[in-house]
């Protein structure tokens, strides 16, 4: 790859370099004010995330999850740190990371096709484009015949694939999913997880997906996060070994049960170290 042409100040993103697609800087965060009231969330929290990679960030309830992603989304300023998108400082939510959380983000009063292609009416793309875009994704997803319907006609798995199917329409860069799968039975989750790995196969975007499900995290991730117990802190980073596509018979390997053991005994100890008040609140030794 050729270099910049001009000397780049320092913090400056170099254009076409490796820049990562996210990153997360030095984030505390605190809610509430004053004593007794100000709780803190996160604290120290810093993520690199690469364009095309897969991230699961893993912890138990409470330890900040959700608010990272929303400071990544920028949908929470964070009291101290920054986020950037490609080097530039996140101020705010933009197309260029799309959000699904653990409930369906469907509008009840649009059907299956007029939710999935909102995002694309309101950036003015052009019907034909538009009509093409939103059956490849409602087809991806398995919903066509099912373009017209309500989402209250809609199983909570159908409704999920929607909001899959609406996020990926409007093509941002980067996914940031909150629990996404986690009210859906096991058998349908499962199956929205191969869906969702079908379509990132295909089109590579950036992912950061929060789960407290260890074995989805690893069945989905190139690299697996553990946060520590509140304050959240990141505390053992993993890379995943298994090659792609990835089945769902992986997650009854022994490899992968090995891994899944060792992630598990990580958090185990984190918490015990929590619960018995140890300064360390689970740090590595
Ligand atoms: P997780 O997603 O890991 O379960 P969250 O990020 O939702 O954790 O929450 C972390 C902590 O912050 C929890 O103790 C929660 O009660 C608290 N919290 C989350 N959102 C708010 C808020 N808007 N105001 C005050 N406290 C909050
Ligand atoms: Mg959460």
């Amino acid at each position: 790859m050729i270099g910049p042409s001009r000397p780049v100040a320092a913090g400056e993103p170099v254009p076409g370099a490796d820049t990562p697609e996210l990153e997360l800087r030095g984030i505390r965060h605190t809610f509430g004010e004053g004593a007794p009231d100000a709780v803190l969330v996160l604290d120290g929290i810093d993520l690199a995330v690469r364009e095309n990679e897969f991230v699961s960030i893993i912890g138990p309830s409470g330890c900040g999850k959700s608010t990272s992603l929303f400071i990544a989304a920028g949908l929470i300023k964070p009291s101290e740190g920054e986020v950037l998108d490609h080097g530039k400082p996140v101020t705010g939510p933009d197309r260029n990371r799309g959000m699904i959380f653990q409930t369906d983000a469907v509008f009840p009063w649009l059907t299956v096709k007029g939710n999935v292609e909102f995002g694309l009416k309101r950036q003015g793309m052009p019907r034909p484009d538009r009509e093409r875009i939103v059956a490849d994704y409602i087809s991806r997803v398995g919903l066509s015949g099912w373009e017209d319907r309500y989402p209250k006609e809609l199983s909570g798995g159908m409704r999920k694939r929607v909001d899959v199917a609406r996020v990926f329409a409007n093509n941002p860069r980067a996914l940031l999913l909150d629990e996404s799968f986690g009210q859906l039975d096991s058998q349908t989750k499962e199956r929205l997880q191969i869906e969702l790995l079908d379509l990132w196969e295909r089109e590579r975007k950036t992912v950061v997906f929060v789960t407290h499900d260890l074995e989805e995290a690893l069945f989905l991730a190139d690299r697996v996060i553990v946060m520590s117990p509140r304050p959240g802190r990141f505390i053992r980073e993993v890379t995943v070994p298994f090659g792609r596509p990835r089945g769902l018979l992986l997650k009854t390997e022994p490899a992968f049960q090995e891994i899944r053991r060792e992630i598990a005994s990580l958090i185990v100890t984190s918490i015990e170290a929590k619960l018995m008040g140890s300064p360390s609140g689970g740090q590595e030794p």
